[in-house]
């Protein structure tokens, strides 16, 4: 390779840069690049009839076992993207497609498109504001008017995050820093932990994000430090259960300090009741985190908003953008009642001038648990700005209704037993067999999801409800219709039988079904 001669001044036409960065007369050759993405988008993944290819894991492995990730020599970009889009494009799932039902994947809605292209072609690192000047301006006000959003009065501060991981694991970071400050005088970001940290407990329904267990192992508690709490019977954490576990440990060695309130749990958008839970956090003072990832979008529906009441009263609160506000992954929210609490996990590189500070300049560095970090802002930024509160809220209403409709009519269809009634938009329900072994009935549940994925019709997921295998829609597109759901519900059957012909017990009469 020739020695590039650097202290030319840069020529956009030689070859070691054309048309492979931005500036001055790169523009042709980048509006070529994203018409080409585009074009994949809307020419492979959108004109496919069906959310997914079908392909199995077996024929993906293998075609990419004859591909050369590291070629010795380029193929241009032209070249390259036509291969993405047929091997990659080609079999990702529909996201978009009104019949991918499966999990909390939104579709991603266009503006936010447009941002992201913005975003990244941008680069900016929200670490400190010399890297990112208009964008920490924007995300702290972003943050702002959402702790607003959640009922935080002008204390409040908090993050753009990568998701509810990201936010629940700060959550309770915090939490935990907090308390062995508060209780045991104790700085465990200087110090680690001291040994009466063992007896520290986190409370959590047993329907909570797997998240919660997740990070208490991972700030040195230990996944048994999680005291799982029962659910009623519409999967919220239960009060009484609660009362008495606070009981329990009040009369033994073990100090619950954190608890977890879910407003949408994964598998069946459950909300907890977030008023009774901050008046127990409060007398017994423990921290509150409410997990919102999934069910704070309802925050923005003045029919729903109801539903989260008591969430203005947690220490802090994760949101996640990428699933019910139609953002592109990845995109959440870490909110913090008191931002005064940042201090518990106060540090700062030199290199990122924390003394800027004095001077008026805000580095989000400090309120992060990453360091180079996307503008991801700016797309629930665009997106608010170009539908409004109310646009989100009719998206948001919509979805729930679709899902109340749905459930409705797998209540009332012989072949399905209905295994909850829907708070957010995911329908947990299971197919009925024939009569037989109930193992049999998960084998033939399970099997029609595979077959529904293989043929490609549509994508469902599957979960487990008290042992059994079932169905589970997750209703985030607002372009499904009840027509589309009913379709995949006529496939359901069409499979089941196939499965496992023969006729079929009368069905429960309502009430002892739907429990
Ligand atoms: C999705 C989800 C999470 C995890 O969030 P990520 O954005 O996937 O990191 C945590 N809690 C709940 C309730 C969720 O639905």
């Amino acid at each position: 390779m020739n020695q590039p001669n650097a202290t030319e001044r840069p020529d956009p036409e030689r070859e070691l840069t054309a048309g492979l960065f931005l500036g001055s007369g790169t523009t042709q050759a980048y509006r070529t690049a994203m018409e080409q993405a585009h074009k994949a988008v809307t020419d492979v993944y959108l004109e496919r009839a069906t959310p997914y290819s079908g392909r199995s894991p077996e024929e993906l492995e293998a075609r990419f076992e004859e591909s050369e990730m590291l070629p010795e020599e380029g193929q241009g970009l032209t070249a390259t993207i036509e291969t993405v889009a047929q091997t990659v494009v080609g079999h990702s799932v529909g996201t978009s497609h009104p019949a991918c039902v499966a999990h909390l994947q939104c579709p991603p809605m266009i503006p936010a498109l447009a941002a992201e292209a913005l975003i990244s072609a941008t680069n900016q690192s929200l670490d400190s504001w010399d890297q990112a000047p208009a964008a920490t301006a924007l995300e702290t006000r972003l943050i702002e008017e959402l702790a607003a959003v959640f009922g935080y009065d002008g204390g409040a501060d908090g993050v753009v995050t990568s998701g509810g991981t990201q936010s629940n694991f700060m959550g309770l970071l915090l939490a935990r820093n907090w308390v062995l400050d508060e209780r045991f005088d104790h700085d465990a970001q200087a110090d680690g932990l001291p040994p009466a940290a063992d007896s520290l407990r986190v409370l959590c329904s047993a329907d909570a994000h797997f998240t919660a267990r997740q990070a208490a192992a991972q700030l040195g508690l230990g996944e048994s430090a999680i005291v799982s709490i029962p659910t009623d019977e519409q999967h919220r954490l239960s009060v009484d259960a609660l009362d008495s576990t606070l009981a329990e440990l009040a009369d033994s060695d073990r100090q619950p300090f954190a608890l977890i309130g879910t407003a949408g749990t994964t598998d069946f958008g459950s909300i907890d009741p977030l008023e009774q839970l901050g008046d127990r956090a409060r007398e017994h003072g423990l921290w509150f985190h409410v997990d919102a990832a999934y069910g704070g979008a309802l925050a923005l529906s003045d029919r729903h908003r109801e539903k989260l009441r008591g969430i203005e009263t947690a220490d802090s609160i994760a949101v996640d953008f990428h699933k019910l506000f139609y953002q592109p992954l990845s995109c959440g929210a870490f909110l913090l009642r008191d931002g005064d609490r940042y201090r518990y996990i106060d540090r700062n590189a030199a290199y990122l001038n924390p003394a800027d500070a004095e001077s008026g300049v805000v580095n989000l560095v400090s309120k992060s648990v990453q360091t180079s970090r996307r503008f991801d802002a700016l797309k629930p930024y665009v997106a608010f700005q170009t539908l409004g509160r109310d646009g989100f809220g009719e998206l948001i209403e919509y979805t729930l209704d679709l899902a109340a409709a749905v459930a409705d009519r797998i209540r009332d269809a012989p072949a399905f037993e209905l295994k909850h009634e829907p708070t957010l938009n995911a329908v947990v329900f299971r197919y009925r067999p024939p009569t037989g072994p109930s193992q049999r009935g998960d084998e033939i549940n399970e099997r029609i999801r595979d077959r529904l994925r293989e043929e490609g019709t549509a994508m469902v997921a599957r979960t487990s409800v008290d042992g059994e295998t079932c169905l589970k829609f997750t209703l985030l597109n607002p372009r499904t219709t009840v027509a589309d759901v009913e379709e995949i519900l006529a496939a359901i059957e069409r499979h089941g039988e196939a499965l496992a012909p023969g006729g079929r017990t009368a069905k429960p009469t309502r009430g002892s079904n739907d429990r």
